[in-house]
């Protein structure tokens, strides 16, 4: 082949193939009109876009401050760490029937109430077959502190019953099952695979998860599931359990609902919540309580 005379290749994009189809085919040119009203419809979604509001966390503040930056994320982790070294569940229990039916009752409830419960419920009733024979009213009397007495019995009895019937009296131990359990969702379902499994199958959404992902602006969300949706995917999955366990304890201990703790807060210069009580950064307009 003689030098210089290289045979064109096709560009990458495809550009300039349409742009020299569109000049040398009369037929394929856009008459007048058609392309006014394609440059509107571009303008228009260039304006729906600048409208939109940006997705949470995918875009930097203008001061270029991006709230899931992973190093941010990894200083979070590294602070609750320090903060709570030894974190773990606080529902006594010594097995994955316990543990499932402390988390039931757990909700609404307080952990230190339901530890109050527990001990005694299950020197009445040590098996879940036990569970399984009563019936619903039966139980009442026995967890009425907790709140929500009658439908946690429900929840509990028809689990018992379930675990009984269709998982050889054991709680089984992936989420699908777990989840076809009455009165399960994916916070108990969370807890029971994370603490006593040690299986990471998702992050458990509190009411103190809930709180401190939404102060720290690791989440926009207020509903659990799109909060856990949010979380996965910027925590470690291998942290996911000690994670949850971690945040819980601060949300009892230091980032308390009203007047949260911040000068005590080792994730202080982290955090921009527009409700903290003490700060040494700046709190941007997009903060949240
Ligand atoms: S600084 Fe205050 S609001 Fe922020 S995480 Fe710590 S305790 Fe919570």
């Amino acid at each position: 082949m003689p030098r210089g005379n290289v045979p064109r290749q096709p560009s990458r994009s495809g550009r300039q193939e349409g742009a020299r189809r569109a000049q040398g085919s009369p037929s394929l040119r856009k008459p007048a009109q058609a392309k006014s009203a394609e440059k509107k419809h571009a303008q228009k979604k260039k304006a729906a876009a600048r409208s939109a509001k940006p997705a949470v966390g995918k875009k930097k503040s203008a001061s270029g401050y991006d709230p899931l930056a992973p190093e941010r994320i990894r200083q979070i982790i590294a602070g609750l760490d320090q903060l709570y070294p030894k974190a773990t569940c606080a529902l006594t229990h010594r097995s994955a029937w316990e543990l499932l039916v402390a988390t039931i009752l757990s909700a609404q409830s307080t952990d230190v109430r339901v530890n109050m419960v527990t001990p005694v419920l299950f020197e009445k009733y040590p098996t879940v077959q036990d569970f399984a024979a009563l019936e619903p009213e039966q139980l009442q009397p026995d967890i009425y502190s907790t709140g929500f007495f009658r439908n946690k019995a429900k929840s509990v009895v028809g689990a018992a019953r379930k675990v009984v019937a269709d998982f050889g009296g054991n709680v089984p131990d992936t989420m699908d099952k777990l989840l076809s359990l009455p009165g399960v969702a994916r916070k108990t379902a969370n807890v029971v695979l994370g603490t006593w499994f040690k299986k990471n199958e998702g992050v458990v959404v509190d009411t103190h998860v809930t709180r401190i992902s939404r102060r720290l602006e690791l989440t926009k969300q207020e509903d659990p599931k799109k909060i856990e949706e949010d979380l996965m995917p910027i925590i470690p999955r291998e942290r996911w359990t000690d994670f949850s366990h971690e945040v819980i304890w601060h949300g009892r201990k230091l980032c308390v609902a009203r007047s949260p703790k911040c000068a005590d807060c080792a994730l202080e210069k982290l955090c921009h919540a527009a409700d903290k009580t003490w700060s040494t950064v700046a709190i941007h307009k997009e903060a949240q309580p």
